[in-house]
């Protein structure tokens, strides 16, 4: 059963006076357990729907969606699957205290990972979840592999349950749903030949494996540190030689790189990012990889759309990670508009100072950076540092932080999306809400804008 939430007005569901609180229960005799099943179920355009009203009635509908009209129902937020691996580097368990509580939820959730593009394990499927993702054909998935050796997957995982992943993913794959998948490298576990192998072997699964990234791991001032520890330089090198091998392979073989390495990756190896185009469509952006220059081509694109920002200083905030990567970025944006750019480094004062995403940004470290910048004209700010209700994950919605700051401020994903919005004479920059579409669990979180995502996701 899945309860309504919201219904819009002058949909189907309005018209069937469906209402909040109104439960679904059966398509065509199905019984509805989330809303993959809502979705896919009702997609036909005759149905019979089985429903209890709010009033407590249970009536039946026979349904002939007319063309083009919505069902327009939104469904209460869907239980989350949780996640059954105990991972040292899980970024869950290096949360400081006292956070919203959906931030200590371990998500691993297949229907969130095609729906968000969550990573998920695959360690909790059940047979009728695997049947389900074929029927469904929940495709691309997101997967986190780590490694394809059993052994070392299950150590990373902290998981001696954990099933063989390459059987599985061949199984899925067989059966035409295919997967972007990561790995999270923990120096001394799965870099060097296991990182060879693991990449070869999901090389080996062909096309329906689409992309694999290389991540490394990121570790904050609370997580253990018993089992795990932080890449040095060498090693992010390391581990990018082999990227690039796989590369090199997959260019000649398939005709693009397949696998990458996350900017997190090149920014501690002190390499320089590949180009654009490397990226192709930006699939694993996400994740971290090729965020900095997607921004880049986001603001390239804009350019002409750019208003005249000419004797303005506009304040960026930023995390540290992206600190020394942000001032090419800013330079395109300032020749277009003719605006002065000056980038705010802000260090991550709740997870501490490891933790260099724009996207885990706390308000408060924010405020202290901004504090007495009259001198600014308007700001910047990651508008992925907030959830779905534009609060920080310091619990401080970004209203709340505009009123506090001395300067207008706006939330921004990639300064085209806020600076085409500004007014030119008058600098209208008031709080401006991205649209964020992911419920508000753990490993959603922060895909930064002008940040590098780097910790949530791919721990996962
Ligand atoms: S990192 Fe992901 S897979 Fe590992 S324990 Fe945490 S939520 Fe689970």
């Amino acid at each position: 059963m899945i309860r309504v939430q919201s219904v819009a007005p002058d949909s189907l569901g309005a018209e069937l006076g469906l209402a909040p609180g109104t439960e679904l229960l059966a398509v065509n005799g199905r019984a509805l357990e989330d809303f993959l099943d809502w979705e896919f179920l009702t997609a036909d355009d005759r149905f019979v729907l089985a429903a209890r009203m709010a009033t407590g009635e249970d009536v039946e509908f026979d349904i002939e969606r007319p063309e083009g009209l919505a069902m327009g129902v939104t469904l209460e937020p869907p239980r989350i699957r949780r996640c059954g691996n105990h991972c040292d580097f899980c970024f869950v368990d290096g949360n400081p205290e006292g956070l919203r509580s959906p931030l200590y939820i371990r998500d691993d959730d297949y229907r969130l990972s095609f729906r968000y593009g969550n990573f998920a394990t695959l360690t909790n499927l059940k047979p009728w979840d695997a049947a389900r993702i074929v029927e469904y054909r929940l495709s691309p998935l997101y997967v986190s592999v780590h490694a394809t050796d059993a052994t070392i997957r299950r150590w990373l995982l902290r998981n001696p349950e954990a099933p063989d992943i390459i059987p599985q993913l061949r199984w899925f794959t067989e059966r035409g749903i295919a997967f972007h998948a990561q790995v999270v490298l923990v120096p001394g576990v799965n870099d060097g030949p296991v990182l060879e192998h693991t990449l070869d072997d999901l090389y080996g699964l062909g096309s329906g494996v689409l992309s694999v990234s290389v991540v490394p791991v990121a570790l904050t001032e609370f997580s253990k540190r018993g089992l795990v520890r932080e890449p040095t330089r060498a090693e992010c090198r390391a581990a990018l030689a082999t990227v690039d091998r796989m590369a090199t392979r997959a260019l000649a073989g398939r005709g693009g790189p397949w696998c990458y390495g996350a900017d997190d990756l090149y920014l501690q190896a002190g390499e320089a990012l590949p180009d654009a185009a490397w990226y192709g469509d930006f699939e694993q952006r996400e994740n971290g990889v090729g965020a900095v220059r997607y921004l880049q081509t986001r603001i390239a694109a804009a350019l002409d759309r750019l208003p005249d920002l000419s004797g303005r200083r506009i304040g960026v905030v930023t995390g540290t990670a992206m600190g020394p990567l942000m001032p090419q970025v800013l330079a395109g944006a300032a020749s277009a508009t003719g605006g002065r750019f000056e980038l705010v480094v802000v260090e991550n004062t709740l997870f501490g100072r490891s933790v260099t995403t724009a996207g885990l940004l706390p308000a408060a470290a924010i405020e202290r950076a901004l504090a007495g910048r009259t001198d600014l004209d308007f700001v910047l700010l990651p508008a992925e540092s907030t959830n779905d209700d534009l609060t920080f994950i310091d619990d401080v919605r970004a209203e709340d932080l505009a009123g506090r700051l001395p300067m207008p401020v706006r939330l921004s994903y990639d300064f085209a999306d806020a600076l085409t919005q500004c007014g030119m004479g008058n600098v209208e920059c008031g709080m401006a809400g991205g649209t964020r579409s992911r419920p508000d669990t753990q490993s959603e979180i922060p895909h930064s804008a002008f940040g590098i995502p780097h910790s949530r996701g791919p721990n996962t």
